[in-house]
């Protein structure tokens, strides 16, 4: 049994609950782990996913799906290249979601995840998702106008709450048909202060190495914010399930965030108890054969 360093139940959104994100810290807590001892316990876990990551590809019955959402800069790309760390390339992809394309706007919002959900033993995650159709197009609702949808006959936000509920519940049934197929969905809301944020836009601003991550939508994006955190508040509350649960991770820190969701993902793959495949008896024999054939070659 792995020793786990952070209890994900504080971070697990309860099905039913109502979230407040000005009530939830975007910093981890004083009496947690120093710096040092977080990115040893990152290690660790970086140990323990890559041969988790083994067993889940040779059992080859479950499949696992990451989400990763948050404001601009909340650390997305940074958590998936230090989480994934020594994992196998062949049992993981990463899909980042921008704005759709032609062929994506003439269909449902769920037919665009599907070509990138995890085949069974594969691990995939997404940076953005389809979540973005209930936050940067609620916030946005001129998004809708391509979508061309029937039952959407006007932009005015109380019009379309209907829409947005019918989203949450589509996409909570969604989810719920991947857990029934024997995938774990994680969903994992990288929260982090304005504050934060426009520190991290200035280093992007300020960093020669930084200035290519720089999209001047950022800053008109950031003037939003308080529609982004309502539409994140509403979206988390209403498609937390036991089947799919979101994890609201302290992100201000980055050592933190990605420490704290490694830790996450560790103990759910533990709990999925992970077997490689037994050799039978009569496979055994065979093996013994084979084993006689090439000491003779
Ligand atoms: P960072 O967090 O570092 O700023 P990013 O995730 O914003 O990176 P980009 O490639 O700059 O990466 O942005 C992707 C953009 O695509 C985001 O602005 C996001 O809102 C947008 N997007 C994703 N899905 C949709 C969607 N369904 N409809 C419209 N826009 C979308
Ligand atoms: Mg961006």
């Amino acid at each position: 049994m792995k020793k786990h360093q952070f209890d994900a139940s504080r971070f697990r959104v309860k099905e039913g609950d109502t979230i407040d994100l000005s009530k939830i810290s975007t910093k981890g807590s004083k009496e947690e782990l120093t710096k040092s001892q977080s990115t040893t316990a990152l290690s660790d876990d970086n140990e323990f996913l890559a041969e988790a990551q083994e067993r889940l590809y040779a059992e080859g019955n479950r499949a696992l799906l990451i989400i990763l959402q948050g404001m601009d800069a909340a650390g997305k790309d940074g958590t998936i290249r230090h989480v994934m760390h020594g994992i196998n390339p062949q049992g993981c992809r990463v899909h980042s979601f921008g704005p759709p394309n032609k062929e994506e706007l003439a269909h449902h919002f769920l037919w665009r995840p599907m070509p990138y959900l995890p085949a069974r033993g594969m691990i995939s995650i997404f940076n953005r998702s389809y979540y973005e159709e209930t936050l940067v197009v609620r916030v946005h609702p001129e998004l809708l106008i391509p979508q061309k949808l029937p039952a959407v006959k006007s932009l005015e936000a109380s019009e379309l709450q209907d829409l947005w509920k019918s989203r949450y519940r589509e996409i909570k049934y969604f989810e719920r048909t991947l857990a029934d197929n024997g995938t774990t969905v994680l969903k994992f809301f990288l929260h982090v202060s304005r504050d934060e944020q426009k520190s991290r836009l200035l280093e992007r601003l300020v960093n020669p190495d930084k200035a290519w991550k720089f999209n001047p939508r950022d800053i008109e994006e950031r003037k939003r914010w308080s529609d982004y955190k309502t539409a994140f508040e509403d979206t988390i509350s209403a498609t937390s399930t036991k089947d799919a649960p979101w994890f609201i991770i302290p992100a201000d820190d980055k050592w933190y965030a990605r420490a704290a969701i490694a830790d996450i993902i560790a103990s759910e793959l533990e709990s999925l108890d992970l077997k490689f495949p037994e050799v039978g008896k009569e496979q055994l024999l065979r093996f013994g054969e084979y084993i006689k054939e090439l000491q003779r070659d």
